[in-house]
């Protein structure tokens, strides 16, 4: 499916910052937040759309917090309902998968929110900001990409929401869709989607919270027994996200640890800290596997990543979700 964008569609840019509004204070020097790299970067239009410009902060990924993102869904929901075609929103991209994973929970509406960024600050040779916000401009502003719901657009691709995920902290081409392909291609106006994805949870109609439940992510691996777990108390967390290894596996050691959370009335869930292919849920049976998990009552967070995985828990602790209605959201990520 190809299109072009409708003449004078529009679209509302939203801009949290991020390199993609940095500059660097010498040629090769350090990058920080500069308003005016925002200003300049507004010449950067498609043609016949018409963008209506607003920010919300300028800072880096590591500062964004929920009343930033809240103030996001609310623009972007009173901007489409005022009859913008789409919105963009820029972004740092080291926590850009994790804005647009928790958005994608609230987006209630069929125009796209497109999420962009940039690796290289505005200032600097090769800057890719320019050409990552000109596509999400188009992406935002075409018809085809219409109930998609969240997307992230950078180096020429599109990706959903809930597949996109950082896979360098140095390349232009920094994204990847897991497990699948990105769901478009796009080059300037030019704007291809591929194929429509996967179904999506049907989203939330309230607004973010203004603060997530606390749910700790804990990484396992050689040798490493979690021990950590001994000095917190039971109600010190809301729920646990173990980043295991391989499939999703724990030392045999840390599952007592695990089971105290869960007779506790913890979640925890399982992802993997492998960047591609998920967890299982029957693959191993010995101590420590996600078989072993499964009968302890942990739940596997199948193809999100831990990341992913510690949002999903906590929006569905905020809405109050039992044990099995967790373990259903997560299964619904495992295929
Ligand atoms: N550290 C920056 C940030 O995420 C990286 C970027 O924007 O690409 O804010």
């Amino acid at each position: 499916m190809t299109s072009s964008s409708a003449p004078s569609a529009a679209v509302t840019l939203l801009t949290l910052g991020g390199t993609i509004f940095m500059t660097q204070d010498a040629p090769g020097g350090h990058a920080a937040p500069d308003d005016d790299a925002a200003a300049r970067l507004m010449g950067t239009l498609v043609d016949g759309v018409v963008l209506t410009p607003h920010e919300i902060a300028n800072v880096s990924s590591s500062d964004v917090r929920q009343h930033h993102l809240r103030a996001v869904l609310e623009r972007a929901r009173r901007a489409v309902d005022e009859g913008a075609d789409g919105v963009v929103l820029t972004h740092g991209t080291d926590t850009l998968e994790e804005s647009a994973f928790l958005l994608q929970r609230f987006w209630d509406r069929e125009a796209p929110l497109v999420v962009t960024g940039a690796m290289r600050p505005a200032s600097a040779p090769g800057a890719d900001g320019p050409a990552n916000l000109r596509d999400a401009v188009a992406v935002a502003a075409s018809p085809t990409a219409r109930g998609l719901g969240v997307l992230a657009v950078v180096d020429g691709q599109v990706h959903l929401a809930d597949q996109v995920t950082k896979t360098s902290s140095r390349a232009i081409s920094a994204f990847a869709s897991e497990p699948s392909s990105p769901v478009g291609m796009v080059d300037g106006a030019d704007v291809r989607v591929l194929h429509r994805g996967p179904g999506r949870d049907a989203p939330r109609p309230g607004t973010l919270p203004d603060h997530l439940p606390r749910v700790p992510t804990l990484m396992a691996g050689l040798d490493d027994d979690l021990d950590l777990l001994d000095h917190l108390p039971a109600d010190a967390i809301a729920g646990l996200v173990i980043a295991g290894v391989g499939m999703g596996h724990v030392s045999p050691a840390a599952m007592p640890r695990l089971r105290r959370l869960l007779r506790a009335g913890v979640p925890v869930v399982v992802a993997t800290r492998i960047g591609s292919g998920g967890t299982s849920t029957h693959h191993y049976a010995y101590p420590g596997s996600e078989v072993d998990l499964l009968d302890a009552g942990a739940t596997m967070a199948g193809f999100l990543p831990p990341a992913k995985a510690r949002l999903l828990l906590q929006v569905l602790l905020t809405d109050g979700a039992t044990r099995e209605e967790i373990r259903e959201a997560f299964a619904a990520h495992a295929s």
